[in-house]
């Protein structure tokens, strides 16, 4: 199945997207303060302490996923538009990507097919798109998994392939990729594809996606290389 992602008209402007992201983690905040409240109303027991303890680390784990799936776009605008050099960044996203797949016992390879690419955008958002991408397939993947990251030039553009041997995800599945709140984890915040995919459709980035159920997902992210006109 592949499909070529071209949802324009769902790419939310960053401002209404920081609206709902407030509201999203006003919520588990809410809620923590009320068990805080209730664990200092006295006579309970330990069982219950222990229960309200619990939820509160949950909701704020919950905020703490929303702010990190969330993160570059949080920080103020204006944007910091430079030169980027790829194979760079790529690697930069990598060793963050390795503590989470270190931790599931998944491998990461890279390949740079080509060397000295140059596009133009901000090098952290950038990493972020890339880094939410790779976490989604490493939690797609149990353990064994194989997340492999690719950089090639093609033509006039610098291709990122991030691809995975995890469960894959159906047609349907893939059109909502990038539609904010989609989730199908337990904890998801559904934000991560639709931050990633409005920071490089920003820096004039096109993303294919191709997947296949229980086989794997690839991420084709395609950049125009700066300077080649
Ligand atoms: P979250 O990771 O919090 O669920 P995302 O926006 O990052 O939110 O991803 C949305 C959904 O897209 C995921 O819940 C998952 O169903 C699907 N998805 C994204 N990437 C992959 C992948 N590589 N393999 C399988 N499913 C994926
Ligand atoms: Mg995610």
């Amino acid at each position: 199945i592949q499909q070529q992602l071209q949802h324009s008209e769902k790419i939310k402007i960053i401002s209404d997207i920081a609206a709902s992201v407030a509201h999203e983690i006003r919520n588990p905040l809410t809620s923590v303060r009320g068990f805080i409240q209730l664990l200092g109303s006295g006579d309970l027991n330990q069982e219950k302490k222990t229960y309200y303890q619990k939820i509160c680390l949950e909701e704020l784990d919950r905020a703490q996923k929303i702010i990190s799936d969330y993160l570059s776009l949080a920080k103020p605008d204006p944007e910091n538009n430079e030169i980027i050099e790829l194979e760079q960044e790529l690697q930069y996203a990598s060793n963050i990507l390795n503590s989470y797949a270190n931790y599931q016992n998944i491998e990461i390879n890279i390949t740079i097919k080509d060397r000295d690419l140059f596009i133009y955008g901000d090098k952290f958002k950038l990493r972020q798109a890339i880094i939410n991408i790779g976490k989604n397939a490493i939690e797609a993947m149990t353990e064994d998994g194989l997340l492999e990251l690719e950089l090639v030039k093609l033509k006039k553009s610098a291709v990122l392939i991030v691809k995975d041997n995890g469960i894959g995800m159906s047609l349907e599945q893939i059109n909502r990729l990038g539609t904010p709140y989609y989730s199908t984890k337990d904890k998801g915040t559904g934000l991560g594809t639709m931050v990633s995919f409005s920071i490089i459709r920003k820096m004039q980035g096109t993303i294919e996606v191709h997947s296949e159920k229980w086989k794997g997902t690839t991420f084709t992210i395609a950049f125009p290389l700066h300077g080649d006109h």
